[in-house]
């Protein structure tokens, strides 16, 4: 590893690095001196030589560098990566987040960690790493996050496909401990089977945590369609808050099969679990003229970059049309979208778009989004990524 290494930027391709902005883009790019490997940490510099910023080294993104300070007097060790830890999981104590113990620890960015994410469901932390920078220093996360008060179990799940954009191969086990047969992310007093190995993302999707709170509060007596169940989160909510049926599609065999193990382990019956595509599911029950007094409609993320925008919001606006028909008058839809590309503008402009084609008139009654455990920073945008809507049908 270099500290020598520097990377020098283009003439005016200074300007997002100044304002804290911490990805350096290839085409910002002068040149790269004393041979950084991927993953070494570089002085960035302007085109004057003025020192910027430390950042690790990408050479195969076209995110060519992440920073990880602006004061360029630090050092890029172990103990960096364990007081960035520390940090964030400090940081998170004030958030009180009621009855629970599943919340993101480490969020990328938004901590100082580009290319880390940390979810802790009790004495159980998931980690994934995307980036070649925070790849070259796993040891030290394994062991900043296995010191953290209460914490008996470290588990990489580093099996996205965005490790390929770095040059990086699948890595999944356990890194400290040893992974109990149950896992569970408890919340509002429900608890929900987390599948650390094989699940999506990190098992769970913590990120909804108040939007199911919310679903559980608006559900009593009412019928519940919940579209891209999963394990069944929402419908487990909205069986708490005496929802008089439920719903629940996904393409997933076995998630279902948790989601059912979900109700049992809250003891509520979670209803109906359709093993479907959403969208053929949906047409099938306008045809057969169905209909509900709450859709939860929260799709995987359909947009991945920029250029898949225009597809995402055909099968947005397919989805949300879909839905809309099948509610009742004042009835209420929660609408997702998990895809940081596709603005919250954006979003809602796609959901007006098909109330008009449904021939329905709904209004906004809460705009939805990440929790607070979720942070965006003003200076790094691209931490947005969940955006939602309740709306009420007239
Ligand atoms: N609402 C869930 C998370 C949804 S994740 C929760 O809060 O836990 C997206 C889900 O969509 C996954 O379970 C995936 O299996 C499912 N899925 C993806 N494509 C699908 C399709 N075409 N039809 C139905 N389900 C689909």
């Amino acid at each position: 590893m270099s500290d020598q290494a520097t990377l020098r930027l283009k003439a005016g391709r200074d300007r997002s690095l100044r304002r804290h902005h911490p990805w350096i883009m290839s085409g910002s790019v002068d040149r790269v001196g004393g041979n950084p490997q991927p993953g070494d940490t570089v002085l960035v510099v302007d085109d004057a030589s003025r020192p910027l910023a430390l950042a690790s080294y990408s050479p195969h993104s076209s995110i060519r560098a992440r920073v990880w300070t602006f004061d360029v007097d630090q050092s890029i060790d172990d103990q960096f990566i364990a007081s960035r830890v520390s940090a964030a999981a400090s940081r998170r104590r004030h958030l009180g987040i009621p009855n629970g113990d599943a919340v993101r620890l480490v969020f990328g960015e938004a901590d100082g960690l580009p290319g880390l994410v940390v979810d802790r469901y009790g004495s159980i932390v998931v980690f994934q790493i995307t980036t070649v920078g925070i790849d070259a220093r796993r040891d030290a996360v394994v062991v900043a996050l296995a010191s953290l008060d209460g914490v008996e179990c470290v588990y990489e799940r580093s099996d996205g496909d965005n490790r390929s954009r770095e040059g990086l191969e699948s890595q999944t086990g356990i890194r400290h401990g040893s992974l109990p047969t149950d896992v569970w992310a408890r919340e509002n007093g429900l608890r929900f089977h987390v599948d650390v190995e094989h699940g999506h993302k990190t098992g769970f999707y913590i990120d909804q945590r108040d939007s199911r709170r919310l679903v559980e509060q608006h559900s009593r007596g009412r019928a519940v369609l919940n579209v891209f169940g999963y394990t069944g989160s929402f419908s487990v909510a909205a069986a708490r808050g005496g929802a008089s049926s439920i719903t629940t599609i996904d393409s997933s065999g076995p998630a279902l099969r948790i989601a059912e193990a979900n109700g049992r382990a809250n003891d509520v019956n979670i209803g109906e679990l359709v093993e479907a595509d959403a969208f053929t599911e949906l047409r099938s029950l306008r045809d057969r003229r169905a209909s509900f007094d709450v859709i939860v409609l929260d799709p995987p993320k359909l947009a991945n970059n920029p250029n898949q925008v225009d597809r995402a919001t055909r099968a947005y606006k397919d989805l949300n049309l879909l839905a809309l028909k099948l509610l009742r008058p004042g009835g209420l839809l929660f609408t997702y979208s998990c895809s940081g590309a596709v603005s919250s503008d954006l979003f809602q402009k796609v959901v007006a778009g098909a109330a008009v084609d449904a021939n329905r008139e709904a209004s906004i009654i809460e705009r939805l989004g990440q929790p607070g455990d979720h942070p965006i920073p003003l200076h790094f945008p691209e931490a947005d990524y969940l955006t939602g809507l309740m709306l009420e049908t007239a």
